[in-house]
């Protein structure tokens, strides 16, 4: 925990810009350490700031757990309704940026990690930390029957990718619903497998990260709880 500017320290929170910070010490409504802030300069720790009273909002790191909705789009870049518009509005301008841990494509809901921590970031998503992604999928079509073995055996070429899918474990509740675990995230994964044997996804939820279960969290869709990358490394 370092001592940084005040003004620098609340832009990258996403409470304003520079101006706006002037403008609430010459009002008196930032303190550090009990006394009324003197200049944006001050070198500060976040933990003696008070804004209007109150603590700041996780200056030591945010990492959240959310059910995203269908129709919510995890890219900045892409039109449509963000999953940012779910948090608190000061969110989006954090630095370092919050990021989705793998996005999920707009018409898929379930669990996601949105973090500002790229370590964790990374853990998550690379295959070689072995946190597996689990899916509940429902098909437009019935079942080959080949599937399940298909999967598993770490030859399945998707169209565009240069090398075979991991093996990946299908579970057959009925012919039309499964549930599938990727130990990697490509782009349309889920949905491009089931592309390569004829059929196609109709529903697409996440249901785990690991350990992690979206049902046990009692998350409705489009709501969130906060945690730190260690706590939610417990948890996955
Ligand atoms: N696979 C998909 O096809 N889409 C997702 O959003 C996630 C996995």
């Amino acid at each position: 925990k370092k001592e940084e500017r005040l003004d620098k320290l609340l832009s990258n929170l996403g409470y304003g810009v520079r101006k706006d910070v002037r403008f609430w010490i010459k009002e008196g409504w930032i303190s550090v350490d009990g006394k009324p802030a003197t200049s944006p300069a001050q070198k500060v720790l976040a933990d003696q700031v008070r804004l209007e009273g109150k603590e700041l909002d996780h200056p030591h790191g945010l990492t959240i757990i959310y059910h995203k909705p269908l129709g919510a789009v995890c890219s900045r870049k892409e039109d449509g309704q963000l999953i940012y518009a779910d948090f608190p509005e000061r969110w989006i301008d954090r630095k370092p940026p919050l990021s989705p841990v793998g996005r999920l494509d707009k018409e898929t809901s379930g669990l996601l990690i949105v973090t500002d921590d790229g370590q964790l970031n990374h853990q998550l998503t690379s295959p070689k930390q072995h946190i597996s992604k689990t899916y509940a999928v429902t098909l437009e079509r019935p079942l080959n029957g080949n599937e399940t073995e298909l999967f598993a055996s770490g030859k399945l070429m998707l169209e565009a990718d240069d090398r075979p899918c991991l093996p990946a474990e299908l579970t057959i509740i009925n012919d039309t619903e499964v549930s599938l675990v990727l130990h990697e995230g490509r782009y349309h994964q889920v949905r491009r497998m089931f592309a390569a044997v004829g059929n196609h996804v109709n529903t697409l939820s996440r249901t785990h990260i690991g350990a992690l279960s979206l049902n046990e969290t009692k998350l409705v869709a489009g709501s969130y709880q906060t945690t730190t990358s260690g706590e939610l490394m417990k948890l996955v």
